[in-house]
């Protein structure tokens, strides 16, 4: 039997409405006791909380691990265990891997290699998203009943949208007889025409083609619209454009099932980021302009979007070595992420600390379906002890993560997970 005892924190709970200066117990992988500071004790360990956030572990719902379950000659840029190990080190006690490996996630047995890597790493919870399509080809459906019965907790073609309608339909309906949330990547191929960084002055004075914010809308609007036909929970993936933001607000309105995350480089950064031609800062959806990102800013305040999600995306320093038109899209998010969010809407004043707990823990935890993302006595043990005035400087030569794609490199920035709890066990406490 093992006890912590987390002393005096501010322990805040959203799904509850708790906010308060308290003790937490935790006994083996269970919350045992919560009580009036200074009132629970003696344990065989105890982390002095007096000055720091005592929240539910943080939950990621978008991240890519890279590692694929069959061997291959070429490292990948992230293992299961290297991201797993970061997203401790942020502060996430669970991620969803995406499925779009080499090759993808698309059978049970991958699904359930994903989750066998994750249990022996023994960090972060690893939850695996299944393919929505086979081979996410995007002509068949992949056997979904079979990738949820070996484990999976959603399912996303990610990377990319199912174009075919009659398929994206076919997906949907069974998603939805099995009560199992769609994760889209909402961007029109053919309206997105290859573009590489968004459409509108800077493509055009770098010479590149452009991703119009239409791209992303029209597949955010069939999306919404297939929602409510079919009654599927669809979870639309990394909103970075104000008129998505208002198509889900309206379809959320109108009742569909839609549920929405976003990114904090589509928070904290503005597409002028890439006139330097730095491919760090390429990503898809692409960054947008400052009315988007405000138009975002505002959807994370009012809740059209309920989740925060990094969209942790590692790549070879190699890969993004290449000319910005051929560099893969993505950046790292995980070690970043909470410094970045404080930034963008606690220190703007857009959202107070529970707000943004809830963001990171209950909503998304109810987009899975899942019991997670709450602290009350009984509960699993998933905590993050967070300092929320700890200035520091993002140093990716520092992170846990085997990949350095970091567009927040030599960010001065406040606020950070100091200590990771996850199954009643600390897996991660930073160095004082
Ligand atoms: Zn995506």
């Amino acid at each position: 039997m093992s006890r912590i005892l987390l002393a005096g924190g501010r322990v805040i709970d959203p799904a509850s409405g708790r906010d308060e200066a308290a003790d937490l117990l935790l006994q083996d992988d269970r919350i045992a006791a919560l009580g009036p500071a200074g009132s629970l004790g003696p344990a065989d360990q105890t982390l002095d909380c007096r000055r720091h956030l005592v929240v539910p572990g943080l939950i990621d719902l978008h991240v890519h691990l890279r590692e694929s379950p069959h061997p291959t000659d070429v490292p990948t840029p992230e293992t299961i265990a290297t991201g797993a190990a970061a997203a401790v080190a942020g502060g996430f006690t669970a991620v969803c891997a995406m499925p779009n490996t080499r090759p993808p996630i698309d059978t049970p047995q991958a699904v359930r290699y994903y989750i066998e890597r994750g249990r022996e790493t023994g960090l972060a919870r690893v939850l695996p998203i299944g393919c929505q399509t086979a081979g996410r080809a995007g002509r068949q459906p992949a056997d979904l009943e079979a990738l949820r019965a070996a484990g999976a907790v959603a399912f996303s073609d990610d990377g990319s949208d199912v174009a075919d309608p009659e398929v994206f339909e076919r997906v949907l309906r069974e998603a939805g007889r099995l009560g199992m949330p769609a994760f889209c990547h909402c961007e029109d191929a053919e309206l997105a025409a290859g573009g590489v960084i968004n459409d509108g002055p800077l493509a055009m004075v770098l010479g590149l083609p452009g991703n119009p914010p239409e791209a992303e809308e029209a597949a955010v609007h069939r999306a919404c619209d297939a929602a409510a036909r079919t009654g599927c929970r669809v979870h639309i993936c990394h909103v970075s454009t104000g008129g998505a933001v208002e198509i889900i607000r309206r379809a959320k309105d109108a009742g569909a099932p839609v549920t929405a995350e976003a990114t904090p480089h589509h928070l904290a950064l503005l597409e002028e980021s890439l006139a330097g031609r730095d491919t760090v800062f390429k990503v898809s959806p692409p960054l947008r302009s400052g009315h988007d990102v405000d138009a975002v800013l505002e959807g994370v305040r009012d809740g059209t979007i309920d989740c925060l999600a990094t969209d942790h995306a590692p790549h070879s320093a190699e890969a993004k070595r290449l000319p910005l038109a051929e560099a893969p899209a993505g950046m790292i998010g995980l070690e970043s992420a909470l410094p970045v969010y404080a930034k963008t809407l606690i220190e703007t004043g857009l959202l107070t600390w529970p707000q943004l707990v809830a963001r990171l823990t209950v909503n998304p935890a109810r987009v899975l379906g899942m019991d997670m993302g709450r602290i009350s006595v009984g509960a699993t043990a998933d905590i993050t002890v967070i300092d929320p005035e700890v200035a520091w400087r993002i140093e990716p030569e520092q992170f846990a993560s085997r990949a350095r794609n970091c567009p927040f490199a030599g960010w001065d920035v406040r606020g950070r997970a100091v200590a990771t709890i996850v199954g009643g066990r600390v897996v991660f406490e930073l160095d004082a």
